[in-house]
C-alpha cells in the first residue's frame, strides 16, 4: 500500500467517530433514509441476495448500528424456511428419490439462526435493540458492544461476517480484517458493503456535488449537526478504491476474493472466503 495511504489510517480515530454516532443514534435510520434517497435499503437488500443464507447459518455483523442487516438476515431465513416447508409438504403427498434425500437435515439446519449485532457504540445498539423490540423481531438476535478490531468472540463462530458502512470507520482496517479471520469457521465468508469510486465521470461529479454540498445541509437540517455529517463524507473520500481494498482483504488471508459495483460503484460489496 502507498504510504499516504497507510498514514491516513494510522491515527486513532476511534473517540472522533464514537462521537459522531453517539451524537447521530436517534436519527440515523431517518437520516440514512434522506442522504441516500432510500437507496441505501436496496444496497443492503442485495447484499442478503448475494449471502443467499441458510436456516441454522450463524452472522456476525460489526458496526451493525441499529441492527438493519441482522434484521433482513432474519427475515430471508424465515422466509427461506417457510419456502422449504412448502417444498416439503408438496412432496410429501407425492414423494421423490430427490424430496426423500433433500429431508435428511444437516447439522447446520437442525440448529437456531442466530444474528449478533456488535458495534462499539453502545447507543446506535440501543436504538436497534428498541427497534427490534416494537417490531417483536427479537429472537434470534444479540446486541454486543465491541470493537471491530479486538472482537470479544472466540475462534471459528461464524458462518458468514458482515460490516456495512462500517470498515471506512475503523483505524487498522488489516487488523480488523484479521479480526474477521479469525471469528469466521473454516468456509465461512466475509462480506463488506462500503462507500467505494465512482468510475463515470458525469456520474461521479453528480455525486460529488451533491454529497460535499447536501448532505451536511440534510444533515444539519435533520440531526442539527453539519460536523459529524462533515466527517462522513470526507471519510468516504478516504477510504481505498475497489482494487485496494480488494488486495488488502486478500492480503489478510481471504480467497476468492471478489466484488460487485453497485449504482455504478457509488458502493461496492466485496466478498471473500476464509479457507
Ligand atoms: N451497519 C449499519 C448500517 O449499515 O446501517 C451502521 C453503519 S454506521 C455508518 C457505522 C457504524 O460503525 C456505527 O454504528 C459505529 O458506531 C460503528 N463503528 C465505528 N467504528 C467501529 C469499530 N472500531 N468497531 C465496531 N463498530 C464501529
Amino acid at each position: 500500500r502507498s504510504s499516504m495511504q497507510k498514514s491516513e489510517y494510522t491515527c486513532d480515530h476511534r473517540p472522533r467517530v464514537y462521537k459522531v454516532f453517539e451524537n447521530v443514534a436517534q436519527k440515523y435510520d431517518i437520516m440514512n433514509d434522506a442522504m441516500s434517497l432510500g437507496i441505501h435499503r436496496v444496497w443492503k437488500d442485495a447484499l442478503l441476495h448475494v449471502m443467499h443464507p441458510q436456516p441454522g447459518a450463524q452472522l456476525l455483523d460489526v458496526a451493525g448500528g441499529t441492527g438493519d442487516i441482522a434484521f433482513r438476515f432474519l427475515e430471508y431465513i424465515r422466509l427461506q424456511e417457510e419456502r422449504q416447508k412448502r417444498r416439503a409438504a408438496r412432496s410429501s403427498q407425492t414423494p421423490s428419490w430427490q424430496d426423500i434425500s433433500n429431508n435428511y437435515s444437516t447439522e447446520d439446519e437442525s440448529r437456531e439462526s442466530r444474528a449478533v449485532v456488535c458495534d462499539i457504540n453502545k447507543e446506535m445498539l440501543k436504538v436497534g435493540k428498541q427497534k427490534a423490540d416494537s417490531l417483536g423481531v427479537s429472537a434470534g438476535l444479540s446486541w454486543v458492544v465491541g470493537d471491530a478490531e479486538e472482537l470479544p468472540f472466540d475462534d471459528d463462530q461464524f458462518d458468514i461476517y458482515t460490516i456495512a458502512f462500517g470498515i471506512r470507520n475503523v483505524t487498522h482496517i488489516d487488523q480488523a480484517l484479521q479480526e474477521a479471520l479469525r471469528v469466521l469457521k473454516p468456509g465461512g465468508r466475509f462480506m463488506c458493503l462500503e462507500f467505494s469510486k465512482v468510475n463515470n465521470p458525469i456520474l461521479s461529479s453528480i455525486y460529488d456535488a451533491y454529497s460535499f454540498q447536501m448532505i451536511p445541509v440534510i444533515g444539519e437540517v435533520i440531526a442539527g449537526d453539519w460536523k459529524s455529517y462533515q466527517y462522513l463524507v470526507e471519510s468516504i473520500r478516504k477510504f481505498p478504491n475497489q482494487e485496494e481494498f480488494k488486495g488488502m482483504i486478500e492480503d489478510a488471508g481471504f480467497y476468492c476474493v471478489k466484488y460487485y459495483n453497485l449504482t455504478g460503484g457509488v458502493v461496492a460489496l466485496h466478498s471473500g472466503f476464509k479457507l
